[in-house]
């Protein structure tokens, strides 16, 4: 500090201006960077969070630590018609269990609270008399009969009603009508619009998009406050993230649309706009058009994090890991510059940055999701994974000391956690023996092929794989005749674990009971 000081003397005494004026520069960026990022997660509770709704959370979360910021959870729900109850505990669950837990949200508290707009009203009432104080609001008196009329005469002329700067004299406003009529027509129902001047170029930048700009000529007199007290999206949502200093929006590309009235009414209350950010959208698996749940019905994935209802399951209920979900969704529109797909949250974290989010729809693909959760299921410790309570339901019937050898047996094998059941299935009962494989093997002496690995397994012989290898080099039995011969008779079929392993985790008496099956089984069709 003292430095700066003698430093700024020296200069300005010495004519060194420039060098005043770096410092200057250099005080700025010093003061901008010290803004605290302050992002939100703005979901509307009108049902399950869509997997849109959770990308765009984890890209708030991520940019919120990457920067060393606040992720705010703000829920929407002013809307009242569209309110579906349990949908604020579905979005808070989700987060949880993706592991974005908001710093401040209505669960977190935080100071800038209520962080439900249900609980804003009077902070929208203040507003929206501060908005019409200065002139950019007015109030709107017409009737919905008296607008649908308007808006049917100009439709006759194939034009589209607005109602806006070009006509709204010839309306019932506070801008039309004497100050004593205003007053009278106050008692009734009345809407407040956001007062539009015509002939203005609104422009907005989108850090990912680039400056949007549109004449107001285009625009409406949106209304910002409904007859019922309650804001509109619109309002409510510029006054929140005024009021909760939101340094940069983050939300999908519907809503880049709205962008140029969100402008207009930081404009109009005199306040300046965070930085903007319109995420990608996410796309049908084929074809034109966003991911619906439609796609998901018709396909069998589900689109939703978590399950909604009986009939509805999530990506949890079908077997996807909260690591593997976050990586997918981080894969949906953004890269970290290289090939590479596989980021724990941690790693995300730190490598996520704005200039890796692409600019095109992002396309939605189940394998490619199913493959992440392959690839998370293989790295993760398998015993973390047997106390997950999916996978303890689909051991319990196993006995306890053998669940880590028999998740490890197929693990490798697992694209969702829910295939454990389907791969083990074998342990319990065999597959039906593969007719196709029998047939094959029919002339390959498979009963004294099998009655060899009879006799080494029941000598407990601890090099069972060796000998049985041995022996038929030895006999010039093929190494295939060998092990299909054994599969068929353990598994069934010939897919699945390593076979050796299975042989272990039977035990002794049930491999010999299955191999006796075989030959029995064999011999019989043979005569
Ligand atoms: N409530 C809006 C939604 O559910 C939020 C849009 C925004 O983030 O501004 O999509």
């Amino acid at each position: 500090m003292l430095l700066n000081f003698m430093m700024f003397f020296f200069c300005k005494y010495t004519g060194f201006d420039w060098v005043i004026n770096a410092y200057r520069g250099e005080a700025i960026i010093f003061a901008k960077k010290r803004m605290k990022t302050r992002v939100r997660f703005a979901p509307s509770p009108t049902g399950p969070l869509h997997i849109g709704g959770l990308r765009t959370a984890l890209f708030n979360y991520l940019f919120a630590r990457k920067e060393e910021g606040i992720f705010i959870l703000r829920v929407e729900d002013t809307d009242q018609s569209r309110y579906v109850t349990g949908s604020e505990n579905y979005i808070q669950e989700t987060l949880e269990w993706c592991g974005m837990i908001p710093d401040e949200g209505p669960k977190s508290g935080g100071n800038y609270g209520p962080y439900r707009q249900s609980e804003r009203k009077a902070i929208y009432k203040e507003y929206i008399e501060k908005l019409i104080e200065r002139g950019g609001a007015y109030y709107a008196f017409d009737s919905n009969e008296e607008l649908a009329e308007s808006r049917a005469t100009i439709e006759k002329d194939k034009q589209t009603f607005k109602y806006s700067a070009k006509n709204r004299m010839s309306f019932k406003n506070s801008l039309s009508l004497t100050e004593e009529e205003t007053k009278l027509a106050l008692k009734g129902d009345y809407v407040i619009r956001l007062k539009v001047e015509s002939g203005n170029m609104v422009s907005v930048h989108d850090e990912i998009r680039g400056t949007v700009r549109v004449n107001t000529d285009e625009l409406d007199d949106k209304i910002l406050m409904k007859s019922d007290g309650m804001p509109t999206y619109h309002f409510a949502n510029v006054v929140d993230d005024y009021l909760m200093k939101i340094s940069c929006v983050i939300r999908g590309e519907e809503w880049l649309p709205s962008l140029p009235l969100h402008k207009l009414i930081y404009t109009a209350f005199g306040w300046e706009t965070p930085k903007f950010m319109h995420l990608p959208l996410i796309l049908k698996p084929s074809g034109k058009g966003k991911l619906s749940k439609r796609d998901g019905d018709k396909d069998g994935f589900p689109v939703f994090p978590l399950s909604w209802g009986e009939d509805t399951p999530g990506f949890r209920e079908m077997g996807f890991m909260p690591e593997a979900m976050i990586n997918y969704l981080a894969l949906l529109g953004w890269n970290d510059g290289t090939k590479n797909e596989l980021f724990t949250l941690e790693e995300l974290e730190s490598k996520f940055s704005v200039s890796g989010i692409q600019k095109g729809g992002a396309r939605f693909d189940y394998e490619k999701a199913r493959w992440v959760n392959h690839q998370k299921i293989t790295q993760a410790n398998t015993d973390d994974l047997i106390q997950m309570d999916t996978v303890k339901k689909m051991l319990s019937d196993f006995p306890k000391k053998n669940h880590l050898s028999l998740f490890n047996l197929v693990k490798e094998r697992l694209f969702s956690l829910n295939d454990l059941r389907g791969e083990l299935s074998f342990i319990q009962s065999p597959y039906a023996y593969d007719e196709k494989v029998l047939e094959k093997l029919k002339d390959k002496g498979p009963i004294s092929v099998l009655n060899k690995i009879k006799e080494e397994v029941e000598k407990d012989n601890e090099q069972l794989k060796e000998s049985l290898m041995a022996w038929a080099k030895e006999n010039s039995v093929p190494i295939g005749t060998l092990m299909q011969c054994f599969r068929l008779a353990l598994v069934g079929k010939l897919t699945g674990p390593d076979l050796f392993e299975i042989c272990n985790l039977l035990g002794k008496e049930l491999s010999l009971k299955r191999i006796d099956d075989l030959i029995k089984y064999i011999n019989l069709k043979l005569t």
